[in-house]
C-alpha cells in the first residue's frame, strides 16, 4: 500500500488549508456557536472550493472522489478548527441515486451541489434508538382515499430546521411489519418541528418533529414498501469510516493546539512543554493521533479498493470516537484554564462527544464488529 498522497490531493488540501487560514474564521465561529447559527461564510468557502461536489457520484455530475481523498479533505477542514461534523450531507446521495425515483433524485441531487439541506432523516424517536424495530417504532402511515398520512413524533434529528423534508421511517397501521420510508414535509400543514437542547453541535440542529396527520402522496415512498430499514443500510459502513474522519479531524486540532500552547506557556521559568507530566500528555495524544490516522488511511484505501469489511467500519468508528475523546481531555489539561474558558478546544470537547454517540454507538459497533470477527474463528 502507497499512502503517498497524489498531487491533485495535495493542492487540494493547500487549497483548503490556505483559503481558512486566510479567512481565519475561529470568533466567527464562536460567536455561531454561541448563538446556534450555521456558519454560511464557511460553506461559502467550501462551495467556492468545489467541496459539494467532490465527493458526489460520477453518474449524478459530481467528482465522484473517494474516501481518502474525504479523509484528507476532513483532516484539513478539522485541523483548521471548523465544524467539519456538518459537512456530510453528500453522503446521503448514494442510497438515493440507488433506491431513489427519477423525480426523487432529480428534486434532491441539485441540492446537495449546492451544499443546501436535502432533507433530514428520520428514524429515530422517543422510543426508538439503537432498537428500530417495528414494535418501537410508533410513527405510521395510512393510506385514505388515494392519499398517505403519516402520524408520529421523529426525536433528535438533525438539520431539520433548513431542511423542506424530513425521510421519515413510519411503520404501516394496518401491517405494523411493514416499515417503509417517505418523503415528508416538514414546513406544511401538520408538521411541527423544534430544535433540543445540546451539549456540543451549536452550529446544527437537532429535532424534535411531530407529524399529525400530513398528507403525502404514494409516489413519496422511498424505495419499496416494507424496506425502510434497509434502504439507507448499504451505506451504513462507509458512514460508520466518515463518523471516525470526523473524530480524528477534530482531535487534530485539539492535539495541535495544546502542542503550539505547551511550547509557548511559560510555568517556573520554563516552557511547559519541558516539564515531563506535560510532555507525557503529548505522548498519549500522539500515540492516538497517529494510530488513528494510520488506521483510516488503510480503511479509506480498502473503501477505495471495494475491500471495506463491515467490522473494519465498526472499529474505526468506535477506535476513533474513544480515541478522539481521549486526545481532546489531554489537550484541555494542557491548556488548562484557558482551554477551558473560550478556547476552541473547549468548543471541540463539547462537540466530540456525540461521535460515542450517534450514527450507532461504541456498543453497537462492539456488537457488530465482534460478532463479524468471532464468525471468521468459528
Ligand atoms: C446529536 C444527535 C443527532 C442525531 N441525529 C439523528 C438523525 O439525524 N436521525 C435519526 O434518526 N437519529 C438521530 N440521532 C439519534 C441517534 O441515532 C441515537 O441517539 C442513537 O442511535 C442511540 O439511540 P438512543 O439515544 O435512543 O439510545 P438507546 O438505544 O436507548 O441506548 C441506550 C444505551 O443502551 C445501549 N444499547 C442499546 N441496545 C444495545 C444492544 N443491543 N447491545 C448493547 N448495548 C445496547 C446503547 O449503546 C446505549 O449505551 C441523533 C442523536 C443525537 C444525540
Amino acid at each position: 500500500m502507497d499512502f503517498r498522497i497524489t498531487e491533485e490531493q495535495e493542492l487540494m488540501v493547500q487549497a483548503i488549508e490556505e483559503a481558512l487560514t486566510r479567512e481565519n474564521l475561529e470568533s466567527y465561529f464562536q460567536e455561531c456557536d454561541r448563538n446556534h447559527e450555521h456558519p454560511h461564510k464557511f460553506w461559502d468557502i467550501l462551495k467556492e472550493l468545489g467541496c459539494f461536489s467532490m465527493f458526489l457520484p460520477e453518474e449524478a455530475g459530481g467528482d465522484g472522489e473517494g474516501a481518502i481523498t474525504m479523509l484528507l479533505v476532513m483532516e484539513a477542514l478539522g485541523r483548521c478548527g471548523t465544524p467539519v461534523y456538518l459537512f456530510w450531507d453528500h453522503v446521503k446521495a448514494d442510497a438515493l441515486l440507488e433506491n431513489g425515483t427519477k423525480e426523487q433524485i432529480e428534486k434532491f441531487m441539485p441540492l446537495f451541489f449546492e451544499g443546501h439541506p436535502a432533507y433530514a432523516q428520520g428514524f429515530s424517536e422517543p422510543t426508538a434508538g439503537t432498537d428500530l424495530s417495528s414494535g418501537t417504532i410508533l410513527t405510521t402511515y395510512t393510506r385514505r382515499n388515494g392519499k398517505v398520512y403519516i402520524n408520529g413524533h421523529k426525536h433528535f434529528i438533525s438539520g431539520a430546521q433548513g431542511s423542506d423534508y424530513c425521510l421519515t421511517l413510519a411503520k404501516n397501521s394496518e401491517n405494523p411489519e411493514q416499515l417503509t420510508l417517505w418523503f415528508v414535509p416538514t414546513n406544511g400543514p401538520g408538521c411541527k418541528k423544534e430544535p433540543m437542547e445540546t451539549m456540543g453541535l451549536h452550529m446544527e440542529n437537532v429535532n424534535d418533529i411531530w407529524f399529525d396527520d400530513v398528507e403525502i402522496e404514494e409516489k413519496d415512498m422511498f424505495s419499496t414498501e416494507g424496506n425502510g430499514l434497509l434502504a439507507t443500510s448499504k451505506g451504513f459502513d462507509y458512514e460508520r469510516l466518515i463518523d471516525a474522519f470526523n473524530a480524528y479531524a477534530q482531535a487534530l486540532c485539539a492535539y495541535e493546539d495544546a502542542c503550539r500552547y505547551a511550547n509557548q506557556r511559560i510555568a517556573f521559568g520554563k516552557e511547559i512543554g519541558r516539564l515531563q507530566l506535560i510532555q507525557n500528555h503529548i505522548m498519549e495524544m500522539a500515540m492516538r493521533i497517529e494510530a488513528m490516522r494510520d488506521m483510516l488511511l488503510r480503511y479509506a484505501w480498502n473503501k477505495d479498493n471495494g475491500l471495506l469489511r463491515r467490522e473494519e467500519a465498526s472499529i474505526a468508528k468506535q477506535f476513533c470516537s474513544e480515541s478522539a475523546n481521549i486526545v481532546v481531555d489531554h489537550a484541555m489539561q494542557v491548556m488548562a484554564g484557558i482551554g477551558f474558558c473560550g478556547s476552541r478546544v473547549s468548543r471541540i470537547y463539547r462537540d466530540l462527544r456525540i461521535t460515542r454517540i450517534s450514527g450507532g454507538t461504541g456498543e453497537i459497533q462492539t456488537v457488530i464488529a465482534s460478532k463479524q470477527i468471532l464468525k471468521r474463528y468459528r
